[in-house]
């Protein structure tokens, strides 16, 4: 089944106010309900309460107007292309034989809809951006504009079916004569032929191409947020809509930076003097340098929390998580004959000789700020 369209299930258009939110799932509410309507209307009551509860939701629905579906954001994985299906519904009951009121199969039809993947790097993922999308496509003949026909001619009724699309056979068994009707195959149940057709696209109306699409990333977006751009997809056959283009996206893994929910994490190696001093020093972020102050008696595994400079909360842009920094402390390796003095007067001084080691289960460093250490990073 494809992915519905809330503003359809309820009949409003995209600019529709709360108070026509509210009427709409009113009246679908009341029409599609199954102790009214049938339990074969379930379903239908179901899609109708989805929407609603997107619809009448300003965050959930500024999602979804950016292509985001808030009751299902990581769409990813579970794509099931049944596209087909509906096409079949839609197309495929002319051709089932027997319904005698079936009209003439439309030449136009509606393009398929697509899937896409695409790339984002983490940073367009903290802030939102724009992306592209290269896809293998039809777009409309440009030499008939779609009719599928040469310049100046057009499609002629079928003389075998008359313009029906169907065509009776007659044969005569031991039970008597027997009616049978299907398809017209002449015209392939259109009802019309097309006698001189376009030699550009032989018929079809439409032409294979490659097609660059940008698309619209909000800030915010994890992996596998699945986008969905209305009539992106290729178009149909015969000057038929285009169908949807369903993005599916990739958040790149970046050099620096973890990201767990809205926080960011990172490591910061520093020299041992700042550890036992303390210092204040500058740090590239996403947003450009910014201060950190390592305190006196930092340890290893300490965190430093940097607020608001994490990812943007999808569903509120305004909020953001933290950029939490995990420190690690460097015991120097190229220390000089004069450094190693000043170190071994240091020890001497703190009487680091009378230390006596004891051998633990756990590391316990003295005044450790929230210990956090190799949990995320190995
Ligand atoms: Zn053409
Ligand atoms: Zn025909």
């Amino acid at each position: 089944m494809a992915e519905q369209d809330y503003y359809e299930t309820l009949g409003i258009s995209r600019d529709a106010s709360q108070e026509d939110i509210k009427k709409a799932y009113r009246k679908m509410s009341r029409k599609y309900h199954p102790d009214l309507a049938g339990p074969e209307f379930e379903d239908k009551f179901k899609e109708v309460n989805n929407a609603y509860e997107v619809l009448s939701d300003p965050e959930k629905r500024r999602m979804y107007d950016q292509g985001v579906d808030p009751n299902n954001p990581n769409a990813g994985a579970s794509y099931a292309g049944g596209f087909g299906d509906i096409f079949s519904d839609l197309f495929g009951q002319a051709f089932g034989g027997g319904t005698a009121s079936a009209a003439p199969v439309p030449r136009t039809q509606r393009g398929r809809d697509m899937r896409a993947t695409m790339d984002v790097d983490l940073k367009t993922a903290v802030f939102g951006g724009v992306g592209k999308v290269t896809i293998n496509t039809y777009a409309v003949c440009d030499e008939c504009h779609g009719t599928g026909c040469q310049a100046g001619s057009q499609p002629k009724t079928c003389p075998d079916c008359g313009g029906s699309g169907v065509t009776k056979h007659v044969s005569n068994t031991f039970l008597g004569q027997v009616v049978t009707q299907g398809p017209c195959q002449r015209c392939e149940g259109h009802g019309t032929i097309i006698d001189e057709p376009c030699p550009k696209c032989a018929s079809h109306g439409r032409i294979r191409t490659k097609r660059t699409v940008s698309v619209n990333v909000p800030a915010g977006v994890d992996d596998n947020t699945r986008i969905r751009l209305s009539n992106q997809s290729e178009v149909g056959e015969n000057g038929g809509p285009a169908g949807d283009l369903y993005v599916d996206i990739h958040v790149l893994p970046n050099d620096s930076f973890t990201r767990d929910g809205n926080d960011l994490h990172c490591w910061l190696r520093i020299p041992l003097t700042w550890a036992a001093l303390g210092h204040t020093t500058s740090v590239e972020t996403f947003d450009g340098p910014k201060e950190l102050k390592v305190a006196p008696g930092a340890q290893t595994g300490d965190e430093i929390s940097l607020p608001n400079l994490g990812v943007a909360d999808m569903r509120d842009n305004k909020r953001r998580g933290n950029l939490i920094v995990h420190v690690a402390v460097e015991t120097p390796l190229d220390l000089t004959d004069d450094q190693k003095k000043l170190l071994r007067s240091l020890a001497a001084s703190r009487k680091d000789d009378a230390y006596v080691p004891q051998l633990t289960g756990e590391v316990r460093m003295p005044k450790q700020q929230k210990g956090f250490f190799g949990k995320l990073f190995k």
